[in-house]
């Protein structure tokens, strides 16, 4: 499937030219936002929407809620923690704290370190 011929979710324009982007939405129907800054930034807002579902899912049945590139671990988490054995130990690249996610930086090959919701991993030509 591509992005031409679906109009955009929230200005509902159908652009043939400019892609946009293909995403699930919150009520789980596939659909696509333009690259208007409005529409991106309720793309964002829903995303955040969408991933905050699914940390409480996880969260209410045991799951491990560390953030990976591709979505939640998942695993089953120790009893009384929201991680699992993995991921309860890594420790934020930054400030030491518990992490809660994969560094997203995906630009400048695979980064191994690990980051709490605070911190952001800032990637320089040196690194
Ligand atoms: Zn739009
Ligand atoms: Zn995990
Ligand atoms: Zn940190
Ligand atoms: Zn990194």
């Amino acid at each position: 499937m591509t992005a031409s011929g679906l109009p955009c979710k929230f200005c509902h324009m159908v652009s043939i030219a400019d892609g946009g982007v293909l995403f699930t939405d919150f009520d789980g129907i596939p659909t696509r936002t333009c690259w208007k800054t409005d529409c991106q930034s309720k793309y964002h807002w829903e995303l955040e929407r969408i991933e905050f579902r699914e940390k409480r899912r996880l969260q209410i049945t045991g799951k491990c809620i560390f953030k990976l590139l591709d979505g939640f671990c998942a695993e089953l988490s120790i009893t009384g923690e929201f991680f699992c054995k993995d991921h309860l130990i890594r420790r934020c690249a930054i400030c030491g704290k518990q992490a809660t996610r994969a560094c997203p930086k995906k630009d400048w090959g695979t980064c191994d370190l690990v980051l709490c919701h605070e911190h952001t991993h800032i990637h320089t030509y040196y690194h």
